[in-house]
């Protein structure tokens, strides 16, 4: 079932939120609708707690939501390798669920 969601990334404003090129530069994500589409169920992204941006420091979309903020989750079991936290111990996304924390 897909869903029509605000933009996390740039929070609905369809601009770039890091004008990287201009005040005036397209958000990349939902290009520049300020509006995704997702498949439904979803849970907020653990590895940028719903912001959509990469916490990392790069100033680019989130690795694993894509900069949606959330992700489709198929199933509901938790992940046996971060124990449902999404990530693993030198802070990249669990190579196991991708950082969703659900496999
Ligand atoms: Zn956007
Ligand atoms: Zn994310
Ligand atoms: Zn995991």
């Amino acid at each position: 079932m897909a869903k029509i969601i605000t933009c996390a990334f740039c929070s609905g404003t369809g601009k770039d939120p890091f004008e990287l090129l201009s005040p005036l530069s397209h958000c990349l994500v939902c290009n520049s609708t300020g509006m995704v589409q997702i498949d439904f169920p979803v849970k907020r992204c653990l590895f940028c707690s719903g912001t959509g941006k990469n916490p990392m420091g790069a100033r680019v979309a989130c690795i694993v939501c894509g900069g949606k903020g959330v992700n489709y989750i198929g199933g509901i079991i938790e992940c046996t390798q971060c124990k449902g936290t999404g990530k693993s111990g030198d802070g990249l996304p669990c190579s196991r669920c991708g950082g969703k924390g659900l496999n």
